[in-house]
């Protein structure tokens, strides 16, 4: 059979035989496999249906969209207000920029072209501004004008405003999409993922996009089989074209053969009878060989999963990632609502503890909702996120905390600070927390008795270096092995082109990990990792045998991980472990590993 190869940059390949199949190597970044129709999704742009409009419907149509033109101006007013509580040079540039976006609104090109689209073309309004902004993007391009060329972004940015308006349903990108859709995509956003529907979207494969990224574990956590970093995808595939995807392997294969589609039939069903399998492991004690429980939690991004933490038999949350609930929409959500969503957490967790995290907004995790707030630095990863953010503009804080305390009074919960470096930023918090608590019992309001306690991420290395000092002034620690190891090799973790360098296994982030994990021990403060090689049974022996008791993950792998866990001796993990921790280069470190996994 004739076939053309080429090969990418780092070790993915594409390969296209005779009868039009294509093969396409990428990461396999969730696992599982997927057959079904193509939905090429273009990035950012929101999914609307398109429908010609009765005669009589265009007068009611215009009114629909003179209204969503008005609430888009109002939104807009409200951001800039907030906006300039920000410091005068940054408070001024987010200024200009909504300016320009409120005079796209105000009787200019755009609005204009929507409206004859509507009643000369008598197309819906949705479908309307769709088209114009496409159209008026396109223009601007072909001018090669530098000022016009870096409109665009705004065009588009007030037609997603006005088609979320007009939609009545902010942000739903996938809404209307088929049971068993793939999408394909150049790349795929947090953000984005965290609007996908599990009965929806069979799995997605992107150009774009690192194994440990936040689409990756979005994609895990939702168990939704993905490919990422698939070079050459877009191009390879029109919508509506077969495909499968292979998230355990990490390959996409476009426009099957009928004996392709036999082999990944079976290998389908295969992976979901051993997902059934495992499930049944959830109600068994997560025991070692030798007898020493072992805490297997869950990582959560949305409040609303908390179903299948308990469903996979997790021993509470070990971090919920709040910053989801600030992702696609436009407003900050408030004290109220936060409360809400996390009481909601916590009571279906029946006495189980619960570990919020505050907000870890920042790099590729861009909430929407902190809109002008968030003026991306020259170096995001290193810039203005997470607890840096949050102290900067301690009413996010306080919200989030007071949120937390007050879902407390429902059960037992921990607060988690992301990304600390310091110990002053240890004491800026339980400052503001004392703050917040002394507001909230004044006026009377129910919150955890006793206060909850206060732990810190460990993922900067410089924090894990200083962990002997911070176990002092918090509660617990949780390793966050997902950016200890980025900061530590200085490897972007969304990064697909460097992704084949990126490992936990270098001595350098092991050691980082035994200083964290002594140190706690040392000072008596509990010590959990929540990283995502938690959720990899690979790893599990190693972590236990470093004297980590407490695992945290997506519910999805907790079966795995507890099936190992069962399979374990400590004893001869600890031994093993130290064996390891004598080893300086990463390929003998990993074949002693992969050793004493193959003797369980
Ligand atoms: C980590 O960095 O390991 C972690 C758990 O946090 P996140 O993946 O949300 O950055
Ligand atoms: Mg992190």
């Amino acid at each position: 059979m004739a076939q053309t190869r080429s090969r990418a940059a780092g070790q993915r390949s594409r390969t296209t035989s005779t009868t039009g199949e294509t093969i396409l190597d990428g990461l396999g970044v969730s696992p599982g496999v997927a057959i079904g129709p193509v939905h090429l999704h273009e990035s950012g742009e929101i999914q609307v249906p398109e429908y010609t409009l009765k005669p009589d419907e265009v007068e009611g149509e215009l009114g629909r969209f003179r209204a969503s033109v008005d609430k888009s101006l109002r939104q807009i007013a409200k951001l800039k207000a907030k906006g300039d509580a920000l410091p005068e040079a940054v408070a001024e540039e987010i200024g200009f920029l909504l300016d320009a976006h409120a005079q796209m609104l105000s009787g200019s090109r755009l609005v204009r072209g929507v409206e004859t689209r509507i009643s000369d073309e008598r197309l819906n309004a949705e479908a309307a501004v769709q088209h114009e902004t496409s159209i008026i993007a396109k223009t601007f391009a072909a001018m090669d004008d530098a000022y016009l060329a870096a409109r665009i972004q705004d065009v588009r940015e007030v037609g997603r405003r006005l088609i979320r308006n007009l939609t009545h349903t902010p942000f739903q990108a996938f809404r209307h999409l088929a049971e068993g859709t793939i999408i394909v995509a150049e790349e795929i956003t947090p953000a984005d993922t965290a609007l996908m529907n599990p009965e929806q979207v069979a799995a997605f494969g992107c150009v774009l996009g690192g194994m440990e990224g936040h689409t990756a574990i979005m994609a895990r956590s939702l168990g939704i089989p993905a490919v990422l970093g698939a070079t050459g995808l877009i191009g390879a595939v029109k919508s509506g074209e077969t495909v499968i995807i292979d998230g355990s392997a990490g390959r996409i294969i476009v426009r099957p053969t009928a004996a392709t589609l036999d082999v990944y039939e079976k290998k389908r069903q295969g992976f979901l009878r051993e997902e059934r399998q495992l499930a049944r492991l959830a109600k068994l004690p997560a025991v070692t060989r030798d007898g020493i429980e072992i805490g297997l939690h869950a990582n959560l991004e949305l409040p609303r999963d908390v179903e299948a933490a308990r469903t996979h038999g997790a021993a509470g949350i070990g971090l919920l990632r709040s910053e989801f609930m600030f992702m696609n929409r436009d407003d900050v959500p408030g004290e109220d609502e936060q409360y809400e969503q996390l009481a909601h957490v916590v009571k279906a967790l029946g006495g189980r503890p619960a570990t919020i995290r505050t907000l870890d907004a920042g790099g590729e995790k861009l909430a929407s909702a902190l809109g002008p707030r968030f003026a991306a630095g020259p170096n995001p990863a290193l810039g203005l996120r997470a607890i840096r953010l949050t102290l900067k503009e301690p009413a996010l804080l306080e919200a989030q905390l007071a949120a937390i305390l007050r879902a407390g009074a429902h059960g037992p919960v921990r607060i988690l600070l992301p990304m600390i470096s310091n110990l002053h930023e240890i004491k800026e918090v339980r400052e503001i927390l004392a703050r917040v608590e002394r507001r909230l019992v004044r006026r009377g309001v129910p919150i955890a008795d006793p206060r909850p306690p206060l732990g810190v991420m460990i993922e900067v290395p410089g924090a894990a270096l200083a962990a002997d000092s911070l176990a002092r002034a918090c509660d617990f620690f949780a390793i966050g092995t997902n950016d200890l190891t980025m900061y530590t090799l200085a490897i972007d973790r969304g990064d697909e082109q460097v992704a084949h360098l990126y490992n936990p296994l270098h001595p350098a982030v092991l050691r980082l990990m035994q200083f964290t994990t002594e140190a706690a021990l040392r000072n008596r403060i509990p010590v959990s990792l929540c990283g995502e090689i938690a959720g990899d049974p690979r790893y599990t022996a190693l972590l236990l045998g470093l004297g980590i008791r407490e695992l945290s993950m997506a519910p999805i792998k907790i079966g795995r991980v507890k099936n190992r866990v069962r399979g374990t001796e400590l004893a001869a993990a600890t031994v093993r472990a130290q064996a390891i921790m004598d080893q300086s280069d990463p390929g003998r470190i990993a074949a002693l590993l992969d050793d004493f996994n193959a003797l369980a």
